[in-house]
């Protein structure tokens, strides 16, 4: 999932590529000097960027504050995206076959969205009780991007044979025509003399293990590995790692809860976000290359508070020795709770640090972060609800404070500038690094210290 200025993408509208080069340069130039006209566009929820990629980066460019609206409750995201991005582009018809196939998937979760709510929408393109994936969810996908459903079905037969054809129809450089004469021609030279299928596999499944030691299949991954961060939300560190998920700490403006509770991603989060720990995900530390990605930070436990009081020691314990497995990342922790790093002991190359949004947790957490072992401690202020004072902060190493991104429950804020300015000040004076996340406001000219221990 790709996240653009503290802003979630619609998956689907991230299948659309951005605008580059001289293109980007102008829309840049014409939003500084008219502003935004078209507001950028949010799912009825105000969870997901569903149009105004461009536009928005563009605003943070130009440095102007961009404008937003949901969509309308009655409109379906899907057509909406298709309505802004595959008629605004000069695509060819095979190009608009293959974007069909895309949407496809979107389109079918939308609908079955519709139908658990008991709400079906009329512009929703598979109507209940259908077939999800027969010829009419074709044909339909088919007439949404204005092709016929005959076109969408190579497109199709593309994409399920070699999936490397496909992009090179999504990018223009082949039609479908060519591309499935390219795949009959591969599948009659592979083709073998007739035997019996051979027995399908069963999936294998490992245990996900609960706080109460009760355990929940879930699919066996071929190699377990850290995640690489998209987009701005995790702007400090180049991957993520989530070997325990879920959190009790029931925060308003939880983005991970949303994430975890989304249908989208209900196979991913077989408990939603309740606490629950992936013995396997232990030996991404190991399998994971630091040449691979930007940078050796990883934040572990993106999706969870690894420290929340719910969590058995053993947990704990043994995602620490992991990290001592291999030595060569910087680990970054954080939590809401502090009082349980008390008795831990960290690996040299573990970042430790607390989260504060008021002043009244900041005014919490300096006691137990006093007693913390690590060779750097830090502090997220993040989200910055309110204006915070710290007498010292000298304790810390690194200091990142940033804004709330938009949920289901609450919108998007960022504090005022002279809030932030603050406790960059308080942050000088007592020596700590300073990362402000791009989700911040900034003036024009404003530096953003992009700075690490
Ligand atoms: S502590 Fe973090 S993960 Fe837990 S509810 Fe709050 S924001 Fe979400």
């Amino acid at each position: 999932m790709t996240e653009l200025h503290g802003y979630i993408v619609h998956p689907y509208a991230d299948e659309f590529p951005m605008i580059k080069g001289d293109e980007f340069a102008d829309l840049v130039a014409s939003i500084s000097d008219h502003g935004l006209h078209e507001p950028i566009v949010l799912s009825h929820d105000g969870q997901m960027l569903i149009d105004g990629r461009n536009r928005l980066r563009a605003c943070y460019e130009a440095r102007v504050d961009p404008r937003f609206i949901n969509l309308d409750r009655h409109q379906s995201e899907v057509n909406y995206i298709d309505d802004h991005n595959l008629r605004r582009r000069n695509l060819t018809s095979s190009q608009r076959a293959a974007m069909a196939v895309v949407r496809l998937p979107y389109a079918e979760a939308e609908a079955r969205q519709k139908m658990i709510s008991g709400k079906p929408n009329p512009e929703a393109p598979v109507p209940q009780g259908q077939g999800e994936r027969g010829p009419q969810a074709r044909d339909q996908a088919a007439a949404a991007v204005g092709v016929s459903g005959r076109l969408v079905g190579q497109a199709k037969r593309v994409a399920e044979n070699d999936p490397e054809l496909f992009e090179k129809i999504k990018s223009g450089e082949v039609t479908c025509k060519e591309a499935e004469r390219e795949v009959k021609r591969a599948n009659k030279t592979k083709a073998q003399p007739a035997a019996d299928p051979p027995p399908k596999p069963t999936p294998v499944t490992v245990n996900l293990i609960r706080p109460d030691g009760t355990t929940v299949p879930y699919p066996k991954a071929k190699v377990v590995k850290f995640n690489q961060t998209k987009g701005d939300g995790i702007s400090w560190a180049g991957w993520s790692w989530n070997p325990v998920t879920g959190c009790e700490h029931d925060c308003d403006y939880c983005y991970a809860r949303d994430i975890a509770l989304n249908p989208r991603f209900a196979d991913a989060y077989p408990v939603g976000f309740d606490p629950i720990f992936h013995p396997q995900r232990l030996d991404a530390p190991v399998n994971t290359k630091i040449g691979e990605g930007t940078g050796g930070r990883v934040f572990v436990c993106s999706m969870a508070d690894l420290f929340g009081r719910w969590v058995p020691d053993e947990w704990i314990d043994r995602v620490l020795r992991a990290c001592e497995a291999a030595p060569e990342w910087t680990y970054i922790f954080l939590t809401k709770f502090p009082n349980r790093y008390e008795g831990l002991t960290f690996p040299p190359n573990a970042w430790v640090g607390t989260s504060v949004d008021t002043q009244r947790r900041a005014d919490l957490v300096g006691h137990s972060m006093s007693k913390v072992e690590a060779s750097v401690r830090w502090l997220s202020i993040e989200p910055l609800l309110e204006p915070v004072e710290f007498d010292d902060l000298s304790m810390y190493e690194w200091v990142v404070i940033g804004a709330q991104t938009a949920n289901g429950a609450t919108p998007a804020f960022a504090p005022y500038l002279e809030w932030v300015a603050d406790i960059v000040h308080m942050a000088r004076r007592d020596g700590c690094k300073v990362h402000l996340k791009p989700n911040l406001r900034s003036a024009p000219g404003m530096v953003m210290p992009d700075e690490y221990p």
